[in-house]
């Protein structure tokens, strides 16, 4: 049984449907990349999926459990966690208060505090530092900690490298090394593709709410991923590689 499997998924702003149709499954482990233009409906999408907005049509359900209608605050009891784009952090409380906080909502796990210091060690000297005094990394390492203090099994990560220097960028990407390679399932939403075909084990292009490429990431040319991001040529579903 796969981990996650959205079925017909529709989201809709208002009249705007930003979210078409669309269908998948994710398995235990894997790590999958969420890519598409500004607009292509990434964000709606992992929202969606972590019930932080009503969906419209479909279905969406995690470890067998139908989870469609469940308020998000279910969803993160059952092991569900998104690092929102702009991380969203309480700026007045301190980086340990975002972190303790998070814990009262998840399930009981390995990740402490003390876990989220070592995976991320630039936090350790801002523990008590409010999170609105922090670097743009630092708020992004308590965002991301944050949400592995609730101890998921599906973790889906923003955009994390939005607004970061690209040495930054490197730290964020190094500390979730570990992540990526412990077993933890990811959804990664990221601009940058190099990044994305090197992280990820499949990959799923969006375009104008639609899923318009899937495959493996070894396996897809960036010629391919270029031509379904931009909508190009006949890049489709029929173009979609085993
Ligand atoms: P980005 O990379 O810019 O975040 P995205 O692929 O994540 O893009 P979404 O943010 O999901 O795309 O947006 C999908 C569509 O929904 C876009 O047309 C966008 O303008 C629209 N949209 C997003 N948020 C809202 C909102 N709060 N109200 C109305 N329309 C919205």
């Amino acid at each position: 049984m796969s981990l996650l499997a959205v079925e017909h998924l529709d989201v809709r702003h208002g009249l705007l449907q930003a979210v078409r149709g669309v269908s998948f499954e994710i398995e235990r482990g894997e790590t999958v990349a969420l890519i598409g233009a500004n607009g292509a409906g990434k964000t709606t999408l992992l929202r969606a999926i972590a019930g932080a907005h009503p969906i419209a049509g479909g279905r969406i359900k995690f470890n067998g459990t139908e989870v469609t209608r469940a308020p998000s605050y279910q969803r993160v009891g059952l092991g569900i966690a998104l690092v929102p784009e702009g991380r969203r952090l309480f700026a007045q409380m301190s980086v340990e208060e975002n972190l303790t906080l998070a814990r009262a909502a998840g399930r009981a796990g390995a990740w402490t505090i003390e876990a989220v210091m070592e995976a991320f060690p630039n936090l350790r000297a801002r523990r008590h530092a409010r999170a609105g005094t922090l670097s743009g990394g630092e708020q992004q390492a308590t965002a991301i900690g944050r949400a592995l203090m609730t101890n998921p099994e599906l973790l889906m990560l923003d955009e994390v490298s939005l607004g970061l220097s690209p040495l930054v960028v490197e730290r964020v990407y190094a500390s979730l090394q570990m992540l990526l390679t412990s077993g933890t399932t990811i959804i990664l939403v990221e601009q940058d593709l190099t990044r994305a075909l090197r992280v990820a084990g499949r990959v799923f292009c969006m375009l104008e709410g639609k899923i318009v490429l899937e495959g493996r990431a070894a396996d897809l040319t960036r010629e391919q991923v270029t031509e379904a991001y931009f909508g190009l040529g006949k890049a489709g579903r029929e173009a979609t590689l085993p």
